[in-house]
């Protein structure tokens, strides 16, 4: 269990993030934090690096506060140093991964939500296919959230190129999204919760969390949908215990009233 540090603010977190997600296994933390810097490096260039959307998001630091920052991510358990290869490379850790997939997921959404309003019919889904499952499984799932039918064409096509087992997904979120003006909230509630278990994939390594108040580790269930909001994935902060007990509080109180 590493030492209990909290994470950097948000927006300077999932920065470093998608940062780090086009370079993992092609770079070290020097790499990272010159795209954060917006380095005009060669090699940074060469693979592209500049258009990423990250690329000079720490533009007014120095390359050694960046660095800073992106140790700091170390530690804190969202990166870590791969040393299988001849140089040091950054991958994420199961933490830091849980965080980049789910913006991953939204920045697809987004991204078919402006091709919709553009008319922009895109030539092919190829683009989604050899993505990590986890990632292409957890953008399918915003998608039905949404409820909207607008997507309805963008599924099918995307059906087409898919591997049988994303294949099987896609049909079964557009048949979802099809009846969805026939069903009541409850119903459609119920049926979201059922297919989030099979579009929320448990990562290879349980996310170990510290409880902000007890200290005490306890184990992240990334399957819980409750936990992809509009706004990004959401870690609990305390642990089952300390949550519990903030749930039987008020009541007890009440429970002295005469
Ligand atoms: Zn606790």
């Amino acid at each position: 269990m590493k030492k209990r540090n909290l994470p950097l603010p948000e927006l300077e977190l999932r920065a470093i993030l998608r940062a780090a997600d086009d370079l993992i296994g092609e770079g070290g933390r020097s790499m990272l934090a010159k795209v954060l810097k917006g380095s005009k490096d060669k090699k940074l260039i060469e693979l592209g690096l500049d258009r990423n959307p990250s690329y000079s998001f720490y533009k007014e630091m120095t390359l050694e506060q960046i660095m800073e920052k992106v140790d700091y991510m170390i530690r804190t358990d969202f990166l870590e140093i791969e040393h299988s290869g001849k140089l040091p490379m950054i991958v994420f850790t199961p933490r830091g991964w849980a965080v980049e997939r789910e913006r991953r997921a939204e920045e697809f959404l987004r991204e078919w939500d402006s091709w919709i309003e553009n008319h922009i019919v895109p030539v092919s889904m190829e683009y989604l296919k050899e993505r990590n499952r986890g990632l292409i499984f957890l953008f399918l799932f915003k998608v039905l959230c949404s409820g909207n039918k607008k997507y309805v064409p963008f599924l099918t096509l995307w059906e087409r190129v898919a591997f049988k087992k994303v294949q099987a997904e896609i049909r079964k979120v557009i048949d979802a999204l099809n009846r969805r003006d026939e069903m009541d909230p409850s119903e459609w509630d119920s049926l979201t919760k059922e297919y989030a278990e099979s579009l929320i994939l448990r990562l290879d390594q349980p996310i170990i969390l510290a409880c902000q108040r007890c200290d005490h580790p306890f184990v992240f269930d990334e399957e819980n949908p409750e936990h992809y909001t509009g706004e990004g994935l959401r870690f609990p902060t305390l642990c089952m215990r300390c949550l519990e007990k903030d749930l039987t509080k008020p009541k007890n109180r009440q429970g002295k009233l005469p």
